[in-house]
């Protein structure tokens, strides 16, 4: 997935209408002036732009500390790097979800053990992860897919009553909150991406949020050479280092932010509404507690027609995508150890989901034309055989 493809323009003229793509991400005159007013000043790595960003940041996770670095997969790697984790421990991901997730614990030397999904929420089943906790785990990291929160009361749970760790990949879930706490403010630490097709982005860019000071410094340490002073080398660290010009469309993004999300969730209830009682879709209620920032929306096809349908919408010119088809167990990097794991729920979502167009440009039209184009194909010729 890039930003190119993620912009790509309508493929071989849509049938009814503009090209409705995936996703929209946005680069308004406000941040093209801050990233120039940044490059005028000259100031344009690490400084003030991004100590401001860090701070404003602090308030969507509950005040935590913020370390602002180059990606998300940067964040998730310091995290666990932060923490102490490394070769010999086992980390306990999902299998359903992007590769970083995954990438970031081989990147440290330990191990990801990879955990079913509850069919509810896309997220880790804490039933399946208790199952795994064996001697050498050392951190859970339940991934907000999707933008639906995971179970962290019950993983909190179980990670206080095994003293792991717990890494929140909040990726795709900024803004998200359970029973009142945002996510980002459950974990030991949690991390966020700044990439152009998430919620907000910064062009590229992450976000390291704790509670814990010690682990914030070792963080800034480990993104910087081990220095927070320049030549003062504490030890072997990385170059992860954020610009001042993400950062300044990263502060410009964080203020849209809420209004992005509620047209989002506004949209996600258009489209519930529109696609209620279609015959083999099913579509994921969010619980009471929940509040659901729908980085997808996403359903579940059943009886095997995922494919078509998705065939038939981009015919139609409605941009869509499956997030993710192959579980990360089985790919290529990882599949020695994973091909013999038995992750039904996690095979049965990798060949149901499909994800539809939700993000903020979307007018009440686009959205009428995609669930009119989804009953149209569940209802031609199949459902009329059956009438
Ligand atoms: C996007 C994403 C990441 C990685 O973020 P980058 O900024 O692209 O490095 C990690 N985890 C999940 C679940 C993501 O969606």
């Amino acid at each position: 997935m890039s930003a190119t493809s993620a912009n790509a323009a309508t493929p071989g003229g849509g049938a009814a209408g503009d090209f409705i793509p995936a996703a929209k991400p946005v680069i308004g005159e406000e941040e093209i002036e801050a990233a120039v007013r940044v490059l005028r000043s000259g100031n344009v790595v690490q400084g003030p732009q991004v100590a401001a960003f860090e701070d404003e940041f602090a308030a969507l996770v509950a005040g935590r500390h913020c370390v602002a670095v180059n990606s998300g997969t940067s964040a998730l790697l310091l995290a666990l790097a932060g923490l102490g984790i490394g070769t010999g421990d086992e980390v306990i991901v999902p299998s359903f979800t992007f590769a970083a997730t995954a990438n970031a614990v081989r990147l440290t030397g330990a191990t990801p053990v990879f955990a079913d999904i509850d069919p509810a929420t896309f997220c880790l089943d804490p039933a399946a992860v208790s199952a795994l906790i064996g001697p050498r785990t050392a951190a859970i990291m339940p991934v907000h897919l999707y933008g639906h929160p995971a179970d962290m009361r019950a993983l909190g749970g179980l990670a206080t009553r095994h003293g792991l760790a717990v890494v929140e990949d909040a990726a795709q879930a900024h803004g998200a909150r359970l029973d009142g706490t945002p996510v980002g403010g459950f974990g030991d630490a949690a991390c966020f991406s700044f990439y152009p097709t998430k919620n907000m982005h910064a062009l590229e860019g992450g976000m390291v949020a704790t509670a814990d000071a010690e682990l914030a410094r070792r963080i800034r340490l480990l993104r910087n050479q081990g220095m927070e002073r320049r030549y003062a080398n504490e030890l072997v660290g990385y170059n992860l280092r954020l610009t001042d010009v993400a950062a300044a469309i990263g502060r410009v993004q964080l203020g849209r932010l809420p209004g992005w999300n509620e047209r989002r969730r506004a949209n996600a209830a258009k489209l519930d509404a529109g696609l209620a009682g279609v015959p083999g879709l099913g579509i994921a209620a969010a619980a009471p507690d929940v509040v659901h920032v729908y980085h997808q929306y996403t359903v579940r096809v059943a009886g095997g027609r995922r494919d078509a349908l998705q065939a038939f919408l981009t015919e139609q010119g409605i941009g869509c995508a499956v997030y993710y088809p192959t579980p990360v167990h089985l790919l290529p990097p990882f599949v020695a150890a994973g091909a013999d794991l038995a992750l039904p729920e996690t095979q049965r979502a990798a060949a149901e989901v499909l994800s539809l167009p939700v993000h903020p440009s979307l007018s009440d039209a686009d959205v009428d034309r995609i669930t009119a184009a989804v009953r149209s194909f569940h209802l031609e010729p199949d459902m009329r055989e059956l009438s």
